[in-house]
């Protein structure tokens, strides 16, 4: 017999007239899950692991995968690669041992079709589950033909009873922990849809009638996600099931903004522009257009009720710096003082080093705060901190600015560069120094839209989708090592011509034993490939003292190359430097290497990225493949987070990131659009 979930539809209109008329009662779905039947306190404890504490957790513990049992695969049909299930009886079953110690469980199925050799390596202890006659469901791929194989299986033997949970349906399969069996859990879930998915408050019902699209009540939902009748409804199912979760999200997001705002007022940077307005006309260029709508958009917010949270989003190259730039002036202007977060020492002297050029001419004392160097309060340096100037100063510094130690009066702007580099709670604590000072974040890590709605979902975002004219283009060229020869003539010649360039390596030693080559180990080859033109090195492990030097003497085109390490990722802004070699490319991230390469292609002159890679993976050649042929860094967020997944793409601010259990990052995009538009519309409770 094959089961069926009762329809509930009497229970439910029971459940709606005794809701009419008393208090809203407990949640059944808050239970324990060691209220059902079956799960004892042993089993619940296990189910921790998989973050399953109640009912509810258990309903939107939705399946990895679904098999078809109904129509298992015939053994004699398959094909080297298959992916598929096969069921059958088991003919023969035992241990062998192999050589090197090695031993090897097998048994052998068969279905009236053909035999299969089901084999797993080193796990003896497998001969206690499967015994000859026993009916099992195997899952893998078909490893060899002769003799027909699947190694490491994921099996299952058929027992007596509840026949329609496990056996001639679509079946679903979940993630496991330690203890916790595949039929068991399956089990469970069984009784839990049953009994509670009728349960499952479908608050949003109203919210989604509104929509224009179909959603299937929540019930329903939690219903096929488990037990679908049919391949075709999974999608529904799980797009509902998501929705309901993007929503809550949303709603999360919205509570604490509107919580927020209503506790705390802004301080007032509705400045005059007196120093906005010199500063922009002895630039020695004009805004972009989109620099210009975002300044615009950030001095709103600055002269606004509620402290701004903005995110200014812009490509590597696109002039971040320069609005950065306004907005400090504006929170100076306005009487109060700025502080500006790098993370790394080699950026924080950059931007001191950019930010003293502009607005000294002002009067504004600008200070640099980093584990090496700290120019505020030092005696000797009274004059030239002008610490009689009338204007708050600006600090630019690294971590350091972090720490208890630091102190600074009357923040009035908090700006933090590059930001996913930094920890939510670095942030907050940077913040922190001051009475709910603006917050500008600056990343030139392109998010995808996703991520975009959600991680960063506190944020104002604004988009600088423009680069500044005169750029000259970048081509990106993919090497193998048999090629470098060439690869070396190429770039000595373009020093010849007067330009400079990067060699970026991955690792700053040689650890032994690995391929991937490392800078202090490199640096007499790569001076030998260069010479006569001066090759300088730049990693993290340097004295501060040495990497100020080697980029000074870069920057003053003393030195042609610099042969360094991924330190120079961020930031770092030399336009005469149009060359860029990298190699072992296919260690890197996507983002990481478009960053990379933002380094380059920052002046008038045309630029150059090499790509130097051993045959690499699929992935790999896949990724360095999507480099050469795009530019936009949009694209290759995405490509990268469909590839990595948000980790990699966001660093460190993915503490922030919520579990998902149905919904996905990567493709849901139209739907968590939809969340945040449901929500934005929903009139305040
Ligand atoms: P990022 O957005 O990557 O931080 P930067 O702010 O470092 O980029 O800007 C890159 C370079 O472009 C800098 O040398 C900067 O002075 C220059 N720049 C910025 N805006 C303009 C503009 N509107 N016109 C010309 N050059 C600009
Ligand atoms: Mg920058």
């Amino acid at each position: 017999m094959k089961g069926k979930l009762t329809t509930g539809l009497a229970k439910r209109r029971l459940a709606a007239t005794t809701a009419a008329v008393s208090e809203p009662t407990a949640n059944p779905l808050d239970q324990p899950v060691a209220a059902l039947p079956g799960v004892g306190g042993e089993r619940a404890s296990r189910l921790v692991k998989l973050d399953i504490r109640t009912v509810g957790d258990l309903l939107w513990h939705g399946p990895r995968r679904y098999e078809d049992r109904n129509q298992p695969h015939e053994a004699k049909s398959l094909a080297q690669g298959d992916d598929v299930t096969v069921a059958g009886t088991i003919v023969a079953a035992g241990v062998k041992r192999m050589r090197y110690g090695k031993n090897l469980f097998e048994f052998i199925l068969d279905d009236g079709t053909a035999r299969l050799h089901c084999r797993c390596w080193n796990m003896p202890s497998m001969e206690r589950y499967y015994k000859n006659g026993d009916f099992v469901h195997v899952h893998g791929k078909i490893k060899g033909q002769k003799p027909r194989t699947m190694n490491h299986p994921e099996a299952e033997v058929s027992e007596e009873g509840e026949e329609f949970i496990h056996l001639k349906r679509i079946v679903p399969v979940y993630r496991l922990t330690d203890g916790i069996k595949q039929r068991w859990l399956r089990g469970v879930l069984w009784h839990a849809v049953e009994q509670f998915a009728e349960q499952a408050p479908d608050t949003n019902a109203e919210l989604l009638a509104r929509d224009d699209s179909h959603w299937l009540p929540l019930p329903e939902a939690f219903k096929t996600a488990h037990f679908p009748d049919d391949f075709s409804q999974i999608e529904l199912a799980r797009e509902r099931l998501a929705l309901e979760e993007f929503i809550r999200f949303q709603r999360q997001i919205r509570e604490r903004r509107r919580t927020f705002q209503a506790k705390v007022k802004a301080l007032p940077c509705d400045g005059d522009n007196r120093l906005v307005t010199p500063f922009l006309s002895a630039l020695g260029f004009e805004f972009t257009g989109a620099q210009q709508r975002t300044w615009g958009e950030i001095a709103r917010d600055m002269a606004g009720s509620h402290p701004m949270r903005r995110l200014l989003q812009g490509d590597v190259g696109s002039g971040k710096t320069a609005v950065a730039a306004c907005a400090a002036l504006r929170a100076i202007e306005s009487g109060f003082s700025v502080v500006e977060l790098a993370p790394t020492e080699i950026l924080a002297e950059q931007h001191y080093r950019v930010f003293g050029k502009w607005l000294e001419p002002l009067s504004i004392p600008v200070h640099l705060h980093t584990g090496a160097k700290k120019t505020m309060g030092d005696p000797g340096q009274a004059e030239l901190n002008m610490e009689n100037s009338e204007l708050q100063p600006l600090v630019i510094g690294t971590h350091a600015l972090v720490e208890d130690k630091f102190a600074l009066d009357n923040i009035g702007l908090a700006i933090i560069d590059e930001q996913h580099k930094f920890g939510v709670e670095q942030r907050k604590k940077l913040v922190r120094k001051g009475q709910y000072p603006h917050v500008l974040v600056m990343t030139a890590t392109p998010i995808p839209r996703t991520l975009g709605l959600t991680v960063y979902g506190d944020l104002d975002i604004s988009l600088i989708d423009e680069l500044p004219p005169g750029r000259g283009q970048v081509r990106t060229h993919i090497r193998t090592p048999e090629g470098l020869p060439k690869v070396w003539n190429f770039i000595r010649d373009k020093l010849a011509e007067g330009r400079q360039a990067y060699v970026v390596y991955p690792r700053v030693d040689d650890e032994g034993g690995g391929s991937l080559k490392a800078v202090n180990q490199e640096l007499e080859n790569v001076r030998k490939q260069l010479t006569p033109h001066a090759v300088g090195l730049l990693h993290g492990r340097l004295k501060s003292t040495d990497k100020e030097q080697v980029v000074a003497a870069f920057l003053a085109g003393k030195i042609k190359v610099l042969l360094a390490t991924s330190v120079i990722e961020v930031g770092v802004d030399i336009p005469n430097a149009t060359i860029m070699l990298i190699e072992n490319a296919d260690r890197f991230g996507l983002a990481q290497l478009h960053q990379l390469r933002g380094r380059i292609g920052r002046g008038t002159h045309e630029s150059h990225c090499i790509l130097v890679a051993d045959k690499a993976t699929d992935e790999g050649r896949r990724r360095l493949e999507v480099m050469e042929k795009g530019g936009d860094g949009f694209v290759l967020a995405e490509e990268d987070l469909r590839q990595r997944g948000p980790g990699e793409l966001l660093g460190q601010a993915q503490s922030g990131l919520p579990d998902f259990k149905f919904g996905n990052l990567i493709d849901d995009w139209r739907l968590i659009q939809k969340a945040r538009d449901l929500v934005a519309h929903e009139p305040a409770d």
